[in-house]
């Protein structure tokens, strides 16, 4: 069961509900009883990790450029990880 967000195609109502994934495209509206139609979600998305806000990703963000700079830092005599 996975959850999915769906809008009545009756009365408008959005509401997410648990459903099999064979059967995820429609669900009927707690509302009104009427059909509602599954609705695509905003999907998936990274953080650019250049926002300090988002420590996790700045950190990954860093490590990742460390390591891609790796050759280069040891030719400044600069420390590596
Ligand atoms: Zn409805």
């Amino acid at each position: 069961m996975i959850l999915y967000q769906y809008r009545c195609t009756g009365c408008g109502h959005s509401f997410e509900a648990l459903n099999n994934i064979h059967e995820r495209d429609t669900a009927v509206c707690p509302v009104c009883a009427h059909l509602a139609e599954q609705q695509i979600a905003g999907g998936h998305f990274s953080l650019p990790g250049t926002d300090t806000a988002f420590p996790t990703a700045a950190d990954k963000w860093a490590k990742r450029h460390r390591r891609a700079n790796r050759d280069n830092l040891i030719d400044l005599g600069l420390p590596v990880d």
